[in-house]
């Protein structure tokens, strides 16, 4: 839906309203000559299409996964952004309707634990409404540590929440407490699971980080417990984002690794991408003549460490306050909320959104994998709890 007017689509607003320590908006974004409107085709450098929007709703969190936040850094005094800064509900909602006039078909709530964040329902039912240029409803989704998933599961789908992807790295509840650092129980993330199962939050998909030396040997007892139930279990390989988990090649297991290790007690087929830019490769459980058997489901391996996959990537993030990142490894982000809160129309908003897209040329895994194996992380990034999975 497009509310652009003819008085918008003229309108020059000065570069000023770009904060300074943001990446700067391209000029051409705001010259009546080179404005950009949404319905085109959009592609950036490498002609990559915007599909895909994630958006942080908050940088708080009440875990603290050593790989994610650890501890010593995300402590009481963490100076985490005040109530003020973060983009407002209608904010977010204004926001997400340009993405979505350029192209975004898919949304992602996540965090920190998106969660906390007071009210979300209110968010999700004003996003649920949107609608693509052809009128189709979003592919609506969020990720969750599970926690209060119990307590939420039916007020989000009532707000039109469509699924979920809850994060669980492990089935021992000793290995899981210590992962989330804060001593929570599995018991209750389980409990979350059957709650949006109940409310009909699916497909739901159950993210597990797997990091070597940690939690390698909960890999089969997960691929057993989730096999057949309907739910779809996937790998994630334990990622340099961020520059507070002090990453190391050798704490990552490879997907191969990991398929592998599946196959040999379960055996799998590989099965073909579902959409374009999937960043999971999926893998079928086999019945005994070798074909995938539908019944007993899928797995899926998100092998960002040693298989780049920028080549299709079309995912933008929106962080908790207003930033737009178009890579999950860039430092700096574009300051899209001073925008918001100047002066700036609907069709200057989607002028800017579209240059900085076309100016994309991100493949930060890519280019990680020609460095050395055993490298630590190169260079300064912005955290994961920042900007969200
Ligand atoms: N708190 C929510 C959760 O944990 O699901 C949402 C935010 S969390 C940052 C999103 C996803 O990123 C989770 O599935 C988490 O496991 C994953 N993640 C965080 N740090 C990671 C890392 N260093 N490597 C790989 N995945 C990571
Ligand atoms: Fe929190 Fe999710 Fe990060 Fe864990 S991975 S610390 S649950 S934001
Ligand atoms: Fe996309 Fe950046 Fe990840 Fe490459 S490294 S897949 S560009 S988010």
């Amino acid at each position: 839906m497009n509310t652009m007017t003819d008085r918008d689509t003229h309108r020059v607003i000065p570069l000023m309203d770009v904060r300074p320590h943001g990446l700067a908006v391209p000029a051409a974004a705001f010259s009546s000559g080179t404005r950009l409107l949404t319905g085109g085709l959009l592609a950036d450098t490498r002609g990559r299409s915007l599909r895909d929007l994630r958006i942080s709703v908050t940088d708080r969190c009440n875990f603290r996964c050593n790989y994610c936040m650890p501890k010593e850094i995300f402590g009481t005094d963490y100076p985490y952004l005040k109530h003020a800064d973060l983009l407002s509900f209608e904010e977010v909602t204004r926001l997400a309707r340009v993405f979505v006039a350029h192209g975004v078909q898919k949304i992602r709530l996540t965090g920190g634990e998106p969660l906390l964040r007071k009210n979300l329902e209110q968010l999700i039912e004003q996003l649920s409404k949107l609608r693509t240029p052809d009128g189709q409803p979003l592919d609506l989704t969020l990720t969750t540590n599970g926690s209060l998933l119990a307590r939420k599961a039916r007020a989000l789908k009532d707000a039109g929440l469509q699924r979920v992807t809850v994060s669980l790295d492990g089935l021992d509840d000793a290995v899981f407490r210590s992962m989330n650092d804060v001593d929570f129980p599995v018991a209750d993330v389980l409990e979350g699971i059957a709650a949006a199962r109940a409310a009909g939050l699916g497909p739901i998909k159950i993210n597990m980080v797997v990091k070597r030396g940690t939690n390698e040997q909960e890999i089969l007892p997960m691929a057993r417990y989730f096999k057949g139930s309907g739910l779809v279990l996937r790998f994630i390989e334990y990622m340099d984002v961020g520059a507070t988990n002090g990453w190391r090649m050798n704490e990552v297991m490879p997907s191969a690794e990991v398929i592998q290790l599946i196959q040999s007690e379960l055996p799998l087929v590989p099965l073909e991408p579902s959409s374009p830019g999937e960043t999971a490769s999926r893998w079928g459980y086999a019945d005994a003549q070798g074909r995938h058997d539908p019944a007993a489901g899928e797995i899926g391996v998100i092998s960002s460490v040693t298989q780049a996959f920028c080549g299709e990537c079309n995912r933008a993030r929106l962080s908790t306050e207003g930033q737009l990142y178009l890579c999950l490894f860039a430092s700096k982000g574009y300051d899209l909320r001073s925008l918001v809160r100047g002066q700036a129309s609907d069709a200057d908003l989607a002028s800017a959104i579209g240059h900085i897209w076309q100016s994309r040329n991100d493949n930060y895994s890519e280019q990680r994998s020609h460095l050395p194996f055993d490298s630590g992380t190169p260079v300064k990034r912005v955290e994961m709890s920042y900007i969200g999975g």
